[in-house]
């Protein structure tokens, strides 16, 4: 398989976050999750000694945002060590800012970077769509795992996580008036960035989310060339 980097954009449960797990079952993909990928920079015990890094992690446990020239910088470092370690990547929801994708007079943004490392053709954009009332109903019915995380798709018949048996709970992003402020910040912040990388001739693919994921990552495999 050529290396490719799919890039998965979609509203709060349009199921990106499955979608990219599947592409790492079944094909090996790297799921690169910057959330976590900053969280564990910024607490891992070397990476302490660097100021730049302390100041950081200060930001970031005050839930204040990293710096987004920072950010940046070490997402296009990882994104080169895999490169070169030949994996495939996939993001999902992320890069979030227009920052982020184009960069600015200092530093080349994420896209071009990627498009350097993989080829501007093996980079995928995918946009998820789903209704407005299916964001708000799946949401409501979201619920973790209290023990491991999982997710877990509360009804009737479900009480307990599948993998470890523990009881689940619900998370407070996913509160029906929080997840309005979040629609609207996906709008705000992403339909600028599928406009800009349309712009720039990327393969832009909008895909029916309504489906289930099974269903869903058929549509997934064409848009890609995985089948
Ligand atoms: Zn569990």
């Amino acid at each position: 398989m050529t290396k490719k980097v799919i890039i998965i954009y979609g509203p709060p449960g349009s199921g990106k976050g499955t979608q990219a797990e599947l592409l790492v079952r079944k094909y090996g993909f790297f799921h690169f999750d910057t959330g976590r990928f900053i969280e564990n920079v910024v607490h891992s015990p070397e990476a302490k000694k660097d100021p730049m890094v302390r100041k950081q992690q200060i930001n970031f446990d005050t839930g204040k945002l990293c710096e987004p020239w920072w950010v940046l910088k070490i997402v296009k470092e990882k994104t080169t060590r895999l490169a070169n370690s030949n994996w495939s990547l996939v993001f999902s929801g992320s890069p979030r800012t227009m920052f982020e994708v184009t960069g600015d007079k200092k530093q080349i943004g994420l896209i071009d970077h990627l498009s350097k490392l993989y080829g501007r053709k093996n980079i995928v954009v995918l946009w998820l769509k789903i209704r407005e009332s299916t964001t708000m109903k799946r949401n409501s019915r979201r619920r973790l795992c209290k023990v491991c995380g999982l997710p877990i798709l509360a009804n009737a018949k479900t009480k307990h996580c599948a993998f470890c048996g523990g009881g689940m709970r619900k998370r407070t992003l996913d509160k029906p008036e929080v997840i309005k402020v979040r629609l609207n910040e996906y709008k705000n912040r992403t339909y600028p960035i599928l406009s800009y990388m349309k712009k720039m001739g990327y393969k832009v693919q909008g895909i029916n989310g309504e489906f289930l994921p099974y269903k869903v990552f058929e549509k997934v495999q064409k848009a890609i060339g995985l089948e």
